[in-house]
């Protein structure tokens, strides 16, 4: 903690900080009052030295700075407890309960840059990842406990950013014991989850009120379910009452898990299973002439920085004329990106251009984005990623 030192911003930067945005970039630092370590909490100022925020530093970062706070108060274990407990009230208020699983603290958006926490129940998972957050690991754990009295916390700082910030990835049992996978229940539907195996925190909560949404779009159709993961859109189909289901995903690890999910909901008869990669078997199909009255589409980020923006556009077009190609007439397409550099409006143009190319009109019905115990920082939209869409695929003429 170095709250004495101050570093002086650019003015286009102080500009945008002033407008609620939280990061100060490598190359918007004008000047340094003080020294620091990198993980430290400092203050930032503008040109005229009047004060901004205070944050973590780490120069290692091209997100130089990440800001905490717009006041000048002290950033200590009592700010951080109360930083969690407002996130909690939030969610609480609406409507999710202490036994339910959901995104609890959600980084900058909760702001508490580089900081996940994630409930299942009576069990936490938890990633830091950013170096500020990951040096007050055991406070924030403590506080965890004090507020929550867990069963367990995992942490999953298994995640790729943090190299970004110099960090070592990292995945162990904290706190308490797990054995084997957790099994939950959400919206009546059974879940194995493997919290430790399993990606991001082990299951994409982000995705849960998208996924109650799908009955009126799913229900008597046949469906087919692309980047299943562990199947969760697959089962609200097939509990939304789906005359079938065909659930695609190509990785061995997690394709147990899908089959272990659907064997405990007892959709064995009506959930079917393809480890296959989609663009590839979407194509066979469609020549074979198989067609959906409904199409899921949930792919992975196509796009993890700036640079490959080009390939994912390619990527989400392909897929989504794929999908749209394989609907029967007044089918549903439900289309998803989780993309955070490509925005709701460029994805949106994306799903034009595939309904030009499969020869159709593609009417929106429902524009979404991620569950609510992922909010969205209006001054940041970064902090926007997830953009989930329903069309109607209606025929030209
Ligand atoms: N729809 C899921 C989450 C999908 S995550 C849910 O609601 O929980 C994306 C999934 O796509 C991952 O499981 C990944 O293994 C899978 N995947 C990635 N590339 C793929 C490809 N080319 N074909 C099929 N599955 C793929």
């Amino acid at each position: 903690m170095n709250p004495n030192t101050k570093i002086k911003v650019t003015d286009r930067c102080a500009k945008r900080l002033s407008t609620g945005h939280l990061w100060v970039f490598d190359n918007e630092i004008k000047g340094i009052e003080g020294s620091y370590e990198n993980g430290d909490i400092i203050c930032v100022i503008d040109g005229k030295g009047r004060f901004i925020g205070k944050g973590f530093i780490n120069d290692h970062s091209t997100i130089t700075i990440r800001l905490l706070t717009f006041s000048d108060e002290e950033v200590n274990r009592n700010f951080f407890k109360r930083r969690i407990e407002n996130a909690l009230r939030h969610r609480l208020a609406l409507g999710w309960s202490q036994d339910d699983s959901f995104r609890i603290v959600s980084s900058e958006a909760d702001f508490l840059p580089g900081l996940i926490v994630d409930k299942y129940g009576d069990t936490l998972s938890i990633q830091f990842t950013t170096l500020g957050m990951d040096r007050l690991k055991d406070q924030i754990v403590d506080i965890l406990k004090e507020i929550f009295s867990p069963e367990a916390i995992i942490e999953r700082s298994d995640i790729e950013v943090r190299t970004k910030e110099g960090l070592k990835l990292r995945k162990e049992v904290l706190y308490g014991s797990i054995e084997g996978k957790k099994l939950l229940k959400q919206d009546g539907i059974s879940f194995s989850i493997d919290l430790l195996e399993g990606h991001k925190t082990g299951f994409y909560l982000d995705q849960r009120e998208n996924r109650q949404v799908i009955k009126p779009f799913v229900a008597g159709k046949k469906v087919l379910d692309c980047f299943s993961y562990t199947g969760a859109f697959a089962l609200y189909a097939a509990y939304y009452g789906a005359k079938k289901v065909v659930a695609v995903e190509d990785s061995g690890k997690v394709i147990s898990s899908l089959k272990e999910n659907i064997e405990l909901n007892g959709f064995e008869n009506k959930i079917e299973v393809i480890k296959a990669d989609a663009f590839k078997w979407m194509r066979e199909i469609y020549k074979k002439g198989e067609r959906f009255g409904c199409v899921i589409l949930d792919p992975p980020s196509f796009v993890k920085s700036k640079g490959a923006r080009d390939g994912a556009q390619r990527g989400y077009k392909d897929i989504n004329l794929l999908g749209l190609k394989l609907l029967e007439e007044g089918g549903y397409l439900i289309t998803s990106s989780c993309s955070q550099n490509i925005s709701a409006s460029e994805f949106m143009n994306i799903l034009k251009d595939a309904s030009v190319d499969a020869g159709c009109l593609l009417q929106i019905i429902e524009i979404r984005s991620q569950s609510k115990d992922h909010p969205i920082l209006v001054s940041m939209p970064e902090t926007h990623y997830l953009k989930f869409i329903v069309g109607k695929k209606i025929p030209r003429k």
